[in-house]
């Protein structure tokens, strides 16, 4: 059987675990082949906390672009410095960044939708690519709250676009769930999200937003929406979430 085929029987079996019990079960079943994917955003402080009490040999991986807010890196050696987890990080290709920088200039994203494009490809896409290379599996923060069309995030589901096998353990949270929990357990959070950015991507590329802004306005909003997604979480052609995991 596939791993396709079986994402349904999995759904059906994890059903009514909580997502500590679903992060155990991920590693049980894909060991060393599944990861979490992290963007140090909120939702992957609250994964790496589970992680940390309930599966810390399983591996997370995050992308330094080159081009991260300070307090993010901060947060990186807290992160560290507090967990005991496999946590690795991944960088672009210098080549490649050099090549692009040379050709096009350091901020290449501010002049065209293609440029942003390929600055993301070279600094996000690619290196999460190689990231998740041999991987069955991989873990998101995904939330169904944050998807435009809330049916479209199951807790485990087929990523067909990388081939994975995508474990959402907070599909079914809500965004109050997230801050409670990060408060309770004292998980340390990028304080740019008490600073009005909803998520934290590139620096040139995120801005704060005022409370009843779309997030989505923080990113990219120079230009058009429908251009501002890095196509890492679509589904079936569709946006399912308003700011992608990693390539924000
Ligand atoms: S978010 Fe901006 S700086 Fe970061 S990779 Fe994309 S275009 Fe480049």
């Amino acid at each position: 059987m596939t791993l396709q085929e079986q994402v349904e029987q999995w759904r059906e079996e994890t059903a009514d675990l909580d997502p500590g019990a679903l992060i155990t079960w991920a590693w049980r079943t894909f060991s060393d082949e599944v990861v979490l994917a992290s963007s140090l955003g909120a939702e992957d402080q609250v994964l790496t906390h589970l992680i940390a009490h309930h599966a810390p040999q399983l591996a997370i991986i995050t992308l330094d672009t080159g081009r991260l807010f300070g307090e993010t890196h901060d947060l990186l050696n807290q992160t560290r410095r507090q967990y005991d987890v496999n946590l690795r990080v991944f960088f672009p290709d210098a080549g490649d960044v050099e090549a692009m920088v040379n050709e096009h200039g350091t901020n290449l994203f501010r002049e065209a939708v293609a440029l942003r494009k390929k600055c993301c490809a070279i600094r996000k896409v690619n290196p999460l690519k190689r990231a998740l290379a041999g991987k069955k599996a991989w873990i998101t923060g995904l939330r169904r709250d944050q998807s435009l069309n809330r049916n479209e995030i199951a807790a485990i589901e087929w990523d067909a676009g990388n081939q994975l096998v995508k474990i959402n353990p907070l599909a079914n949270w809500h965004d109050q769930q997230v801050r409670d929990y990060l408060r309770t357990h004292k998980v340390p959070y990028n304080p740019l999200h008490d600073r009005g950015f909803p998520s934290i991507g590139c620096a040139p590329c995120t801005r704060a937003v005022a409370p009843d802004e779309d997030p989505r306005a923080g990113r990219w909003w120079w230009e058009p929406r429908e251009q501002s997604e890095c196509g890492i979480h679509i589904v079936n052609g569709k946006v399912t979430r308003r700011v992608p995991v990693l390539v924000e």
